[in-house]
């Protein structure tokens, strides 16, 4: 059966595996390095990318989740988890001497919280390359993603800025699909986990 992890240390988790249990898939929650064996995707979910990232170094998950892109297995970053693929983050902050570890996977800069703070949440109507309606699009401090390198398509674009890119098997949304009640970005997300399991098997 197709298996999808999702990082389960911080943030949205729970919606996410929810969504995928209803889609019939098998949902694992992942905290340690060993729970990414067998898994044919990888879901990391929104929160807060700085606490997420220090939890990644305790719990030694950067490496092996790098590994897990290198053996063609599918990962798909939501907000914060789109934040932690991106090869290059702006607006850390100041603590942080305003750099942030990525797993910098995904040939982007993501600059965080870039329509504005928590008050300015929004839902929106999204087009999305290869959906036929539009996508009911949960931004909750969500970032954008700019200079997207040649492997990047943009999916999806809101106020003039990137918010949805695929490149191969990374998927990535500065968006919360898992909160919309709409399973059509889930969907696409398995068929990048049985096209992974088709070609490693
Ligand atoms: N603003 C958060 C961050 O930079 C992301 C918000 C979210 O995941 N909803 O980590």
């Amino acid at each position: 059966p197709l298996r999808i992890g999702v990082l389960a240390l911080q943030g949205a988790f729970r919606e996410h595996c929810r969504l995928l249990d209803s889609l019939g898939a098998a949902v694992r929650e992942v905290r340690l390095p060993a729970d990414l064996a067998g898994l044919n995707g990888l879901i990391l979910p929104g929160g807060e990318s700085t606490t997420m990232a220090r939890l990644l170094s305790e719990y030694a998950l950067w490496e092996p989740i790098r590994d897990f892109h290198t053996s063609g297995r599918a990962i798909w970053g939501t907000c914060a988890g789109a934040i932690l693929l991106a090869r290059e983050v702006q607006g850390a902050p100041p603590q942080f001497g305003g750099r942030q570890q990525s797993l910098g996977l995904l040939d982007t800069t993501v600059q965080r919280n870039a329509f504005g703070r928590q008050i300015n949440s929004f839902a929106a109507p999204l087009t999305v390359q290869g959906l036929d309606l539009p996508f009911p699009a949960v931004f909750i401090r969500a970032p954008a993603f700019s200079g997207a390198g040649a492997d990047v398509t943009v999916l999806a674009e809101w106020d003039g800025q990137a918010v949805m890119l695929r490149q191969g098997r990374i998927l990535a949304t500065a968006f919360h699909p898992e909160l919309s009640g709409d399973a059509r970005i889930h969907k696409l997300f398995i068929e990048m986990a049985q096209e992974a399991q088709a070609a490693n098997t």
